[in-house]
């Protein structure tokens, strides 16, 4: 036994030879020899390890000795693959918070990829030469927007409303309510302390904020007397939050958002809301509805108003502010802003989001799209992947599903459509899970009674050929040991 494994640890090559060898020459084309050598290391270190086990015979390790470079090769590929990867969300839940939230539109895509690869008038004047502000770039486009789209004269917000766009709606609720209350107390409904998904807490924002809560009323109950009855010297602020992912039912109340101006204008006390949604289309034609409107909210009384711009609005992470252009100054003019601006990347989506709505192609913007797609549709595409997949291995099946909207907005709506409902001979759902998650790209589905389940409405048609071909090698290749079973 001894002398056979010393034999054997003879054949091993060392380091040296290796990297010195052409196959090593190829792989530098790619890779730095530092990179090539610790990986090589590594490939021989389990050789090595192999041979004392007793797990390779001279055959079996000559074998391993011709795939030596491809051995190589894999092990840099592992260890180099970006964090980061794209991944195919058949989840149904539209705007998935975990799976990076709106995808882009293409238009956003391109404007992001001219300017990200030159330089840009981000704050530069072209007219004067003079510094200029970043937050231009989108303020008039979404300006028109709004008035547009809630009916209202081209313009009729100009000179009234100015736009302020920051890092997310959790950064601009934060810059808001500490440019306009630190040190002061803030008036909220104890129906509204919400809490939003990651760690967003009102309670705790405000507190960082710098200003002091004074909350009113009841969890299902508040009245504008509870508010009235509120307002002292030290009041800056009434705040209205859209409790987004949850909400009230029953006995209930809550004054409107029109009363609080009016209550908040009596006493020179200004109205923020953290609308939190951004949406610019009606739910009502989807079959859902949502209790407070970016629209309504930006061209009402309230002196400024966040949104998020990666729900509905289906654009980039950000969040804006839209307010009193006296407002949004000493919002531009804290040295918080200056520590939650976004970059040129943002503003280039931003501007080409807005404008796909500006031009009437909503149905451009995925987000959008995923809403308005019809069941007929879905099924259709649910057939294809069916036709594809089922096989002695795999039971696959057209079911009815209900999707989501997600990130926080329409809590308790769903859509009706249509998914591929798996069932494979061999394993488990959890096991096809996970299995689909290792895949290239990774597939996220969801389990349901003892399925498989792919809610297409998430997947981008022109992700359906990729999503086919590489579910159907998955499911109908041999299992391997670590996928079978639970
Ligand atoms: C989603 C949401 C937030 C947080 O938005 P982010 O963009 O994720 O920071 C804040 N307020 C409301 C009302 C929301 O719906």
């Amino acid at each position: 036994m001894e002398t056979e494994a010393n034999s054997l640890y003879r054949k091993l090559p060392q380091l040296g030879e290796v990297l010195d060898s052409p196959g090593a020459a190829k792989l530098a084309s790619l890779y730095s020899r530092d990179l090539i050598a610790d990986a090589a290391r590594a490939v021989l270190a389990r050789m090595r390890q192999q041979v004392k086990a007793g797990e390779c015979d001279e055959a079996s390790l000559e074998l391993a000795l011709r795939g030596l470079f491809e051995a190589i090769e894999r092990e840099l590929a592992m260890r180099l693959k970006p964090s980061l990867c794209r991944v195919i969300n058949a989840t149904g839940v539209i705007l998935q918070t975990n799976l990076g939230r709106a995808p882009l539109s293409r238009a956003a895509i391109e404007r992001i990829g001219e300017i990200a690869g030159g330089y840009c008038n981000l704050e530069m004047d072209l007219q004067t030469g003079d510094r200029g502000w970043r937050d231009v770039h989108v303020e008039s486009l979404l300006l028109n927007l709004l008035a547009l789209r809630s009916g209202e004269p081209i313009g009729s917000l100009q000179g009234r409303r100015a736009v302020a766009v920051v890092n997310n709606c959790a950064a601009a609720t934060l810059l808001a309510l500490n440019t306009m209350a630190e040190g002061g107390e803030v008036i909220v409904s104890r129906g509204e302390l919400v809490e939003i998904g990651g760690g967003f807490r009102i309670p705790e924002i405000l507190q960082k904020s710098g200003a002091v809560l004074r909350e009113v009323g009841t969890t299902n109950r508040t009245r504008i007397a509870d508010y009235a009855a509120a307002m002292t010297a030290q009041t800056r602020l009434i705040l209205r939050v859209h409790r987004s992912n949850f909400r009230i039912e029953g006995f209930t109340q809550q004054p409107r958002l029109q009363e609080l101006i009016e209550l908040g204008a009596r006493h020179s006390v200004p109205v923020f809301e953290d609308q939190g949604t951004g949406c610019l289309v009606s739910l009502d034609e989807y079959g859902m509805r949502d209790e407070s409107s970016w629209l309504e909210s930006a061209t009402s009384g309230a002196a400024l108003i966040s949104a998020s711009g990666d729900k509905l609005l289906g654009g980039p992470q950000c969040g804006i502010l839209v307010g009193d252009c006296g407002l949004i100054d000493r919002v531009r003019a804290n040295a918080l802003f200056r520590a939650l601006r976004v970059d040129k990347l943002t503003y280039a989506a931003l501007d080409a989001t807005l404008f796909a709505y500006l031009s009437g192609a909503d149905s451009s913007i995925p987000a959008i799209a995923m809403l308005a797609m019809s069941a007929g549709d879905l099924r259709r595409r649910c057939e294809l992947y069916v036709e594809a997949l089922q096989s002695d291995q795999v039971a696959a099946e057209v079911v009815p599903v209900s999707s989501l909207v997600g990130g926080g907005t329409t809590p308790d709506a769903t859509l009706p459509g249509f998914g591929v409902a798996l069932m494979h001979a061999e394993m488990t759902e959890n096991a096809v899970a996970a299995l689909l998650r290792r895949l290239e790209p990774p597939i996220v589905a969801l389990t349901r009674e003892g399925r498989v389940l792919l809610d297409l409405r998430t997947v981008l048609q022109d992700e359906d050929a990729d999503a086919i071909r590489v579910l159907r090698d998955a499911l109908n290749g041999p299992v391997s040991p670590t996928s079978a079973g639970g």
